[in-house]
């Protein structure tokens, strides 16, 4: 998988204002072509039939959660796509190098590894897309386990689903923090209703009547 951070969501994740200076700039480019060398981008995704057996409770699967936002989120759709992406070890080992010498190059390591993940996760949802298009299914925004009150608790049972500490070498701790740390695990539910969803999610979507809105 070819990824690229973009430049710009490289300096929004470090808080940078407006215009770039272009000796900054030209770091910023240089430190994101590391991480990006550094990474090894890899997911993981399975589908499961998706049941509302009442209240704010979900069956994804084997997999029972218990979330008001959710459901809503995921309100209408028949199945639902467990996913885990990671950018793999050797983006920590990067920012842990750094973090022991030039710790302002480890901040520009950690927005172009936050940047990066978000374009694989993009690029995932884009590819997931299109594979249920062909037979009829519409693509909802990935949902993560942490947003609103859907339990970061699900992690370590989505990623056994996922089989991912096997397939991509993705595991989560004893306090759900995911190793390596550059990784992402989400929920994305699949329905027969058609709905102009943005792949970054609602937040980046226009439709703001959306009865489906997060
Ligand atoms: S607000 Fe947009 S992205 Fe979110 S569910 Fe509705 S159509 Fe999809």
């Amino acid at each position: 998988m070819t990824v690229r951070a973009p430049f710009d969501q490289v300096c929004r994740y470090l808080g940078c204002r407006g215009e770039v200076e272009p000796a900054l700039a030209g770091r910023i480019r240089a430190l994101t072509h590391q991480v990006e060398e550094a990474a090894q981008p890899r997911t993981a995704s399975r589908i499961f039939p998706l049941s509302f057996p009442g209240g704010d409770r979900l069956a994804l699967g084997p997999l029972a959660v218990e979330s008001a936002a959710l459901r809503k989120n995921l309100a209408g759709c028949e199945e639902v796509i467990l996913f885990a992406a990671t950018l793999g070890v050797g983006v920590d080992r990067l920012i842990a190098r750094a973090n022991a010498g030039r710790v302002s190059d480890a901040a520009v390591y950690q927005a172009a590894g936050a940047a990066l993940i978000e374009e694989v996760c993009d690029q995932a949802w884009e590819d997931l897309r299109r594979a249920g298009e062909a037979e009829g299914w519409h693509l909802r925004p990935r949902f993560s386990p942490g947003y609103g009150d859907f339990p970061l608790s699900c992690q370590r049972e989505l990623l056994t689903l996922l089989r991912a500490p096997e397939t991509i070498g993705l595991t989560a701790g004893e306090s759900m923090l995911l190793l390596p740390t550059k990784s992402v695990t989400a929920v994305m539910g699949r329905s027969r209703l058609a709905l102009p969803c943005h792949r970054t999610g609602c937040e980046a979507c226009g439709k703001t009547d959306c009865a489906f809105r997060r």
